[in-house]
């Protein structure tokens, strides 16, 4: 199959790579890729946001099957456009991709369809802030919850025992939001929290095995939040089977069905950001692509073809397609950050060591890498690569990759040393 991949990321260079090992060949192509991706595909430039040109591109190399990475150019509504055009698409509509776009939209989708999810408040008047907030959590027993209504790229919420804290970031959402949407105020979620990937037809459903992923810079859970510093896969405190059931059942089903009967059906990634609460599985957020990193460790362990089932997703023929088959054993992926990152990040520095890391059979993932006209490898974003490891054990993968990113060299960059340790070692994360 002729397939183009949309994004510059680890996520797209995980699909890449993993579509490149499916048991049907694929002719591959990546907008605008990353160095990584140019071992298996055909890299264009074209800027994600140049919505016609990638068009454009696909329909003049006969694409098959467009996956599109990222969230803007979903929310910017790439694959309406695409669509069109008589592209397939494997990713949702503009209006189905608000879902992560506006929280309020998604809160409002989900108390109609009965998903079970915190109670919210959404405030758009600053006076009514902090009845709102006493009354989700009275007298502050636990962490206030608030988040601006829109794509904030991880930096538009905040989970604070200070409810001084919680208005003052509440006032700033509003003065800041664009579109009057306001500020989402929630009851805290009290328990772990992992991610379940589901691949949607826009009527069907099929599930990915879940994964957590690590959000603070570092390591013990320090620092401030990042895009992700890793990520694992089995959680072995979890019963994998039946998360997954209750993940489709009580959750993405009814979504699915829910966005259907609103005229936008979803096609693509449903990516449940999920709390396990005594009380069951519960939703944190929905994101309208697959995670970063999460993806990395799902992909590792998927055994079945990548892209057979996402064109079967893109072309409403799910139920042609297998539930997907995954590797027994465990997945771990570990960030490694610029210099200053999530702050401020030094990029242009020389990486080297890559060829040590795959020598102990490891994969690299690049995120935010290019190559200067010499060819010599440079970070040029926060997260700058990953390091992939599958072993038979949780701890054999976690200390596999552990071994294997310290032979990365790029001055001044950090990783977490505790991703999946605790989970490893029989705590629960
Ligand atoms: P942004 O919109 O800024 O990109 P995001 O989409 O990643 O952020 P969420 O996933 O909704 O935002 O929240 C970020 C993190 O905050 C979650 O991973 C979780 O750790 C914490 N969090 C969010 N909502 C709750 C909640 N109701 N209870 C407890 N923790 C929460």
């Amino acid at each position: 199959m002729k397939i183009l991949v949309v994004g510059t990321g680890a996520r797209e260079h995980a699909l890449v790579r993993r579509l490149s090992k499916d048991s049907s060949s694929h002719d591959l192509h990546a907008a605008p890729g990353n160095p990584g991706m140019a071992e298996h595909a055909t890299l264009h430039d074209v800027a994600l946001g140049d919505g016609p040109a990638l068009t454009r591109l696909a329909c003049d190399l006969g694409i098959e099957l467009v996956v599109i990475g990222p969230e803007a150019p979903l929310v910017a509504g790439l694959a309406d456009e695409m669509r069109a055009d008589g592209l397939t698409v494997f990713g949702p509509s503009k209006a189905a991709a608000k879902l992560e776009g506006s929280k309020d939209f998604a809160k409002r989708v989900m108390n109609d369809a009965g998903i079970p999810t915190a109670r919210s408040i959404t405030v758009t008047d600053p006076a009514a802030l902090e009845t709102a907030i006493d009354q989700l959590n009275p007298g502050g027993k636990v962490p206030y919850v608030v988040k601006a209504d829109g794509l904030a790229a991880g930096k538009g919420v905040v989970v604070t025992a200070s409810r001084d804290e919680a208005l003052e970031h509440a006032r700033a959402c509003l003065t800041s939001t664009a579109d009057d949407a306001g500020v989402v105020l929630e009851e805290f979620l009290d328990g772990p929290e992992l991610s379940v990937f589901c691949v949607s037809d826009g009527e069907r459903v099929l599930p990915l095995v879940p994964a957590q992923d690590f959000k603070r810079a570092f390591k013990g859970d320090e620092g401030p939040n990042t895009g992700g510093m890793g990520a694992y896969s089995p959680l072995p405190w979890l019963d994998e089977a039946a998360a997954m059931r209750a993940s489709v059942e009580k959750i993405a089903e009814p979504l699915v069905r829910a966005m259907r009967e609103r005229g936008t059906p979803f096609i693509g990634l449903l990516f449940c950001g999920l709390a396990a609460t005594r009380d069951g599985l519960k939703v944190i957020e929905f994101n309208v692509r697959f995670g970063d990193p999460e993806t990395l460790v799902v992909l590792e362990r998927l055994e079945s073809d990548l892209g057979a089932l996402l064109h079967a997703a893109a072309t409403g023929n799910l139920t042609q397609v297998a539930a997907p088959t995954w590797h027994e054993e465990s997945a771990v992926a570990v960030v490694l950050a610029s210099e200053g990152y999530p702050l401020a990040a030094h990029t242009g520095r020389e990486i080297t060591g890559l060829d040590s890391v795959e020598q102990e059979g490891c994969a690299v993932i690049h995120a935010g890498t290019k190559r200067d006209a010499d060819g010599t490898l440079l970070s040029s974003g926060g997260r700058v690569l990953s390091v992939v490891a599958r072993e038979d054990t949780l701890e054999n993968a976690r200390v596999r990759a552990q071994s294997a990113i310290a032979h990365v060299l790029l001055d001044g960059s950090h990783y977490r040393t505790d991703i999946a340790e605790r989970a490893a070692h029989g705590e629960i994360e």
